[in-house]
């Protein structure tokens, strides 16, 4: 249910309708608008209609039930659109449009350092590179684990980029925390909902990704498991979905973008690399991604792909990703934004 105050309603009476939504068994959120201050009241959708009773009270102008099932990530909760602070002066969801880029996995120190200058000098603004890799195959790389993140730290250190890395396990997550600015969870732990409501009390950003067979709706169910907890900085990310179609690894959902804009006020983030598996396909689904209103893209970026330890293929040489911002940054001038 979405509690909306009366315009100059005052700090007693928001603070009278919070606690009877307390008393009823819910968790009051309270939306701060310019005009005028809306609470939801988040929790068990069976008797949620006591919270009509509300109306009564001093202060409040209407009940209204939340119609979609994802609550705090709709934009009945919140129609301003979201901005994630992930670093001071580096906001995901603002003016500016936001490139993380990195290669897939931390592989040396010599690899990180050279990469993230690369990608700073090209004009990236965060550093993304796995130390614990989901991989398909047992055999595959599974990553450097802590001294992945110790060199992402040293990175981090070098270039003053912050720093977005993969958390696979729960049992990972005040480790990856200690040294990550944004934590990402990959396609495959979408609905590892232990993993997403342990992201929900720690103070980090979280960068969601959709999983290869996730429809929106329970891409969005995903983040409001993080949101309920407490933790609102949660970014989306589409990465690609599972199609019939093979001359792609995935299926690039370019429409997800505006219908997530219509159902959410969370920030998106456009993961092409993964989307595409192809090089050569990245930089074309970057300008589409941006001119179709994505918030900010990761993309891998490695500067010997052909020795790469995962996602050679797929991974931009830095002259190729330098020529790609450069364009990028007259896509992103056409709907509004710098880079
Ligand atoms: C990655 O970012 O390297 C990755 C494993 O992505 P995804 O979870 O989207 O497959
Ligand atoms: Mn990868």
């Amino acid at each position: 249910m979405i509690i909306v105050m009366r315009h100059g309603a005052g700090k007693e009476a928001l603070a009278e309708v919070k606690n009877r939504i307390r008393e009823y068994g819910y968790k009051p959120h309270v939306i701060h608008g310019e005009t005028r201050n809306v609470i939801g009241a988040i929790g068990d959708e069976r008797g949620k209609s006591v919270l009509q009773a509300l109306e009564s009270l001093p202060g409040v102008e209407s009940v209204v039930p939340i119609l979609k099932p994802y609550k705090l990530a709709s934009k009945e909760v919140k129609l301003q659109r979201t901005s994630v602070e992930i670093a001071p002066g580096v906001v995901v969801g603002g003016d500016q449009l936001i490139v993380m880029a990195g290669p897939c996995s931390v592989e040396s120190q010599e690899q990180i350092i050279e990469t993230a200058h690369a990608v700073k000098a090209a004009g990236a603004t965060v550093l993304r590179g796995g130390a614990f890799k989901p991989r398909s195959s047992p055999y595959s790389f599974q990553g450097m684990e802590e001294e992945g993140l110790k060199l992402l730290a040293l990175a981090r250190e070098e270039t003053g980029l912050p720093i977005v890395t993969e958390v696979v396990n729960p049992r990972d997550v005040d480790l990856v925390a200690k040294y990550a600015d944004v934590m990402q969870v990959g396609a495959r732990n979408v609905q590892n909902f232990a993993l997403l409501k342990m992201l929900g009390k720690i103070d980090k950003p979280v960068l969601l990704k959709r999983g290869m067979a996730t429809t929106i709706q329970e891409f969005l169910m995903s983040a409001e498991y993080i949101l309920s907890e407490g933790n609102q900085r949660v970014m989306l990310c589409e990465r690609g979905i599972r199609t019939f179609e093979t001359a792609t690894r995935n299926t690039l959902d370019i429409s997800a973008i505006p219908v997530l804009r219509e159902q959410t006020h969370l920030p998106i983030i456009i993961d092409p690399s993964h989307a595409t598996g192809h090089a050569s396909l990245v930089p074309s689904m970057c300008y589409a991604s941006v001119a179709a209103g994505c918030d900010g893209l990761i993309v891998e970026v490695h500067p010997h792909p052909e020795v790469a330890a995962s996602d050679g293929p797929q991974s931009l040489r830095p002259e190729v990703f330098t020529e790609m911002m450069a364009k990028l940054a007259e896509f992103a001038a056409v709907v509004g934004k710098t880079l």
